[in-house]
């Protein structure tokens, strides 16, 4: 693997069964006995033996993995690779404070933004996946909105690869309407949910978490209004006060913390969308990737970032089984989990936080059996093997 993207060593787990058969069997160490899991796709234990067994001698056999070190296949070249960045949250401004108090480096992200352009531009991608909160809401009130969204699509924009495919996050939406997003297009759709063949046997499903929320539509939308009506049912503060004195999540616990006007809902006409979409994808036997700007999966970011109706969307996605990955950002500190039905779902780091010099952002390479995230900087890697 190219050494450009730095890796970080994997936080993606070894199937404990491969794992314990290694090491029962070849009496290797942790690292070595993860080393041969993911480097024969992490599903099957005789494979992963018998690579210990040629390997165990190998100089690097019981350092610290690290994804760079794994050749998938043989070296087997990726079906298609693409690159991924969320949350940049651009704005010509000072660096400030999140509401939790971390730094955010507002100008700093536009920088990220063009490492990673330069790093993709070294590779063969064949799409850029842009997760949302392209700018940040502090835009709004600086008159910045459209020279800040220019700015960052234009450094997008002098990648090699022209595919971009945008979600939309709830910043975009606190300057931008959506037919004023489309307008600078930056989605395609003005109701901000679309699908794209990306290759051969793929399809990417995009979503909008916003479909139903306080922010999206102005506030005589019946979608508006049904948003407020949730979030009056399910949340007693005040959040109709936009100025940060009202602490939103305040009394909430657990997966009642996604009861925030920084969330949204997935609408019933985009779920039977979601619904005939994987649906046709079964049909031409495509797997699919799904993205949305909002998480779904619990344990894959903090509650308070969930989407509204997340059991909704993860029902559909099951029924169908032809979901390798979903893809989402919101979460600036990242995450993954796997649910119990073998989805992956990876939350990306925002470049907004990276402290300087770090960067942040991530590759995928596609293989038929696995996921491959190279993440750069903060960006977490991982090896996800496919079902
Ligand atoms: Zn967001």
């Amino acid at each position: 693997m190219a050494s450009l993207y730095n890796p970080l060593p994997s936080t993606s787990i070894p199937d404990p069964v491969v794992l314990q058969t290694v090491k029962d069997f070849t009496a290797s160490s942790e690292e070595g006995a993860t080393r041969a899991a993911f480097a024969t796709g992490n599903s099957c234990p005789q494979k992963a033996v018998d690579w210990a067994m040629q390997h165990n001698e190998d100089a690097n056999f019981n350092d610290p993995i690290e994804i760079a070190d794994f050749e998938i296949a043989e070296g087997a070249p990726p079906l298609f690779s693409f690159g991924v960045i969320a949350d940049i949250q651009y704005a010509d401004l000072d660096d400030g404070k999140s509401f939790g108090g971390s730094t955010r480096y507002f100008r700093r992200a536009l920088e990220i933004t063009q490492h990673a352009v330069d790093a993709w531009d070294q590779t063969d991608i064949r799409f850029i996946a842009q997760l949302g909160d392209l700018i940040d809401g502090r835009n709004k009130d600086a008159g910045l909105s459209d020279s800040s969204l220019n700015a960052v699509q234009s450094t997008i924009g002098k990648c090699q690869c022209k595919t971009v495919y945008s979600m939309v996050g709830n910043h975009e939406l606190y300057n931008h309407s959506y037919s004023q997003l489309v307008a600078h297009q930056l989605v395609p759709e003005a109701k901000g949910y679309y699908s794209a063949e990306i290759a051969q046997g793929w399809r990417l499903i995009v979503l909008n978490g916003f479909d139903i929320s306080t922010i999206a539509w102005g506030p005589m939308h019946p979608s508006t209004k049904a948003a407020w009506k949730y979030l009056d049912a399910h949340n007693t503060n005040d959040c109709r006060v936009t100025d940060g004195s009202v602490d939103w999540t305040k009394g909430l616990t657990g997966l009642e913390r996604r009861w925030v006007p920084f969330n949204g809902a997935v609408g019933p006409e985009q779920l039977q969308w979601l619904d005939s979409e994987l649906q046709a994808a079964t049909e031409l036997s495509q797997r699919v990737l799904v993205s949305c700007h909002v998480p779904i999966q619990p344990g894959s970011c903090t509650s308070s970032c969930l989407l509204w109706n997340f059991e909704e969307v993860l029902a559909i996605l099951h029924q169908h089984g032809n979901v390798a990955a979903y893809l989402a950002g919101h979460d600036h500190n990242g995450g993954y989990a796997r649910d119990e039905t073998g989805v992956h779902h990876i939350t990306f780091k925002s470049p907004l936080e990276a402290p300087p010099p770090s960067t942040c952002f991530a590759t995928v390479d596609v293989h038929p059996s696995c996921l491959l995230i190279h993440g750069a900087g903060t960006q977490n890697s991982f090896t996800l093997p496919l079902n």
